[in-house]
């Protein structure tokens, strides 16, 4: 308590500037100070609130989404409250665009890390004792310099920021040992204010940052992760369907521009080049040169590319407002990176879409990457016990090392990453300390964990925008669903295709009722065996009737677990819900299974079209889904099936010449329609749906050739 009220004491005696103080009484005069200060007209969501703490001394913890502004959170502060911000942040080039941009502000910054010389960063140092400047920018690794924490704790300082401050906890994913001795050295530079500002940070990693830096009596600001234009699609999709998936989507203009995210380069360059076949479109990944890689995102800025296929090296620069579909074309490798991705979509506000791809077979790809990027503990034992005292030459210990070229540099980067390796640059290396490993593990643990959570999600049936925001850590808001994601709105899917359930179905739903009714809850295998005791459904199909029932709201499902035999076993806890509880085997129940992809989009093997139930209920016809359509199936003459008919060969034809999925020539349904209104024009043609001007141009003779051909000998 003291504490706190020193700090509030020495906020008003260390100001250099006591007229820009501003108080939570006056917070006109830090809207003032935004303007002369920054040039903006006003404060985004969320950051006033955050600033009038800051300026009152709180410490505090931020978490907004990239590009949210979290800067101005610490910067306009610093400013109000007088005096020298210390600015911490991992990353130089990030710390040198920001100096810049402050500079470029007429403000007085400077900047202390390894990349410069040292004339300079002794200057910075002269400045900041003579109080000459309003931002000092260190690396944190700066802090262990001897004398250093010291000299900067002669002064008092403004406030404290603390950049991408996940990077902290050995729960995020970026640690960085560097950052995890922060702590130890804020003390004695107290009683300044600190600010832990970052994306990305769940839960446990909040708990973390706010424990390991000493924070005193810290609020938390954490917002802005709900984006509520974003309809958010998962989607069951077997690997071989996955391009004409992609392809169909992406077919129809206004789903683009679109970015494609592809989990291998190879994969990317294969999709943009069947991409390309309908719109322009080129792969984006590492392993382009620079230059090509620079043309491309120009291309897709301005507008000439309509779709990127690209790894995850992609999006980083992208200012593209109007984004209207974002495709994983493959399990991502966590919630934060996906969260991060899809976001690039709908930033002018307007709807747009996103769809994740994914089956079992994401899994095993997935467990290769996590091999790849966290080797065996094993080989980073091999390589620092090739290490000593004196630094070696990196490519001698290499080609000593039992390890592959490869192997061996990762292991040494993960060495260096945890403190078991001290590289120069000048390519020698010396041995660091032996805790690498302790830390090691955790995070190598952390990311399979990581990857555990994109796999729940996808298998959930929470509103998927409150699952990510949840994840987030905003668990007030995560209580609100968002109404236009798969779960939220079946029936306004794209990709993925519900449909009614049978009459089987519909008994053993009822049945479920009857079976929660009289209990607390029940675990869904417990369950299942009560009301399935002959096994007609198997695990997936008991578990896609369960989550129908949730997304209907008539039961709750909650993870839990227990252990047995010193095992931790998961289960899941089915409850009814009160609208559970009402229900009659009289009332109607609107209820919608999750059956795999639309057929408009989906390439049916003969197998697999053979293990697909019959739709004689179908939720929505694929025509039901185009731009507003009626739904109703048409029913042809003879003369219009035999036109069909014939359409269908030419299209076969077609499709062939062009080396394109037959739908992308013309969809059944248009096919059909063109059957049934037989056009003997061009316009009449583009009346009707899923005719456009470039199939007009491209297949219109041929088409009404076939329609006029039939009629005349009809
Ligand atoms: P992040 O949250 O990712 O750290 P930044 O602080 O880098 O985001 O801010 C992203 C961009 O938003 C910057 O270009 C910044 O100048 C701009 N910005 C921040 N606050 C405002 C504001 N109140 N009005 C207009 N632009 C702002
Ligand atoms: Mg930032
Ligand atoms: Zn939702």
């Amino acid at each position: 308590m003291l504490e706190r009220k020193l700090c509030k004491f020495r906020v008003a005696s260390s100001c250099l500037y006591p007229s820009q103080l501003t108080t939570p009484s006056n917070p006109d005069a830090l809207t003032e100070l935004l303007r002369s200060a920054f040039g903006f007209a006003g404060f985004r969501a969320g950051q006033q609130a955050v600033c009038r703490a800051a300026v009152e001394g709180r410490d505090l913890l931020l978490v907004m989404p990239t590009g949210a502004g979290k800067s101005l959170c610490y910067q306009l502060p610093a400013l109000a409250r007088g005096g020298t911000a210390l600015v911490i942040s991992p990353l130089i080039a990030l710390m040198e665009d920001q100096a810049a941009k402050l500079a470029a502000l007429g403000l007085r910054v400077a900047r202390v890390h390894s990349g410069m010389d040292r004339s300079a960063a002794r200057q910075a140092c002269v400045d900041y004792l003579q109080g000459a400047l309003q931002f000092l920018f260190i690396a944190p690794e700066r802090l262990r310099v001897p004398g250093f924490p010291e000299m900067l704790a002669k002064r008092q300082l403004a406030l404290i920021a603390i950049d991408e401050a996940h990077c902290i906890s050995q729960w995020g994913h970026d640690f960085r040992p560097d950052y995890r001795m922060l702590g130890q050295y804020l003390p004695a530079m107290r009683p300044a204010p600190v600010l832990a500002l970052t994306a990305t940070a769940t839960p446990t990693v909040q708990a973390d940052i706010l424990a390991q830096l000493g924070m005193l009596e810290p609020v938390k600001f954490i917002h802005g992760f709900r984006r509520v234009n974003l309809a958010v699609e998962v989607v069951e999709v077997s690997m071989p369907e996955r391009p004409a998936a992609i392809c169909g989507l992406l077919a129809a203009a206004e789903r683009r521009p679109a970015i494609v995210y592809a989990t291998s380069r190879k994969q990317s360059e294969k999709l943009a080049e069947e991409l390309a076949r309908i719109t322009p479109a080129a792969a984006y990944h590492a392993g382009l040169d620079a230059e090509t890689r620079e043309r491309v995102q120009t291309a897709f800025q301005a507008g000439e590319l309509e779709v990127v296929v690209a790894t995850i090296a992609f999006g980083m620069g992208i200012d593209k407002a109007n984004i209207r579909t974002v495709i994983h074309a493959g399990l991502p490798a966590t919630l934060e990176g996906y969260y991060q991705e899809i976001g690039r979509a709908g930033r002018d506000g307007s709807l747009s879409r996103t769809y994740l791809m994914h089956s079992y077979a994401d899994q095993r790809t997935h467990d290769f990457f996590l091999n790849r990027d966290y080797p065996p503990v094993d080989h980073l034992t091999q390589v620092f016990r090739a290490l000593g005292e004196p630094p070696q030459a990196v490519e001698e210990l290499r080609s000593a090392s039992k390890l592959g070229e490869e192997e061996f540099d990762k292991a040494l980067e993960k060495l260096e990453i945890h403190g078991g390796a001290r590289v120069d640059f000048g390519g020698y290396v010396a041995a660091g300390g032996a805790g690498w490993k302790k830390t090691y593990t955790i995070q190598a643990q952390f990311r399979a964990e990581q990857f555990e959570k994109v796999l729940r999600f996808t298998t959930s049936s929470e509103c998927r925008m409150a699952a990510l925001v949840r994840h987030f850590g905003d668990v007030e808001d995560a209580r609100k669903t968002c109404g236009i994601c798969d779960v939220c709105d079946p029936a306004g899917a794209v990709l993925r295709q519900f449909r009614r359930p049978t009459a089987a179905e519909l008994a053993m739903v009822h049945m479920i009722a009857d079976e929660l009714r009289p209990v607390d809850y029940k675990a869904a295998g417990t369950l299942q065996r009560a009301v399935d005791a002959s096994g007609r459904l198997n695990r997936t199909e008991f578990d896609g009737l369960l989550d129908a029932m949730v997304r209907a709201g008539l039961i709750g499902i909650e993870d839990a677990e227990y252990e047995k035999d010193g095992e931790v076993r998961r289960f899941r806890k089915v409850r009814l819900t009160e609208a559970g509880l009402e229900l009659r085997e009289s009332m109607p129940v609107a209820l919608l299974i999750s059956d795999g992809v639309v057929d408009e989009f989906a390439v049916r093997t003969a197998s697999s079209a053979r293990a697909k139930k019959p739709k004689a209920a179908a939720a929505k016809t694929a025509a039901g889904r185009s731009a507003g359509a009626a739904a109703a199936p048409l029913k042809l003459t003879a003369e219009g099936e035999a036109i069909v008919a014939r359409l269908r060969e030419w299209r076969a034809a077609e499709a062939k010449r062009l080396g394109v999925p037959a739908y992308l020539v013309l969809h059944d349904r248009t096919l059909t329609a063109l059957a049934a209104e037989r056009p003997k024009n061009p316009n009449e043609m583009l009346m009707i749906d899923g005719i456009g001007p470039a199939k007009v141009e491209r297949f219109g003779e041929a088409i009404l050739g076939l329609c006029r051909g039939i009629h005349q000998e009809g």
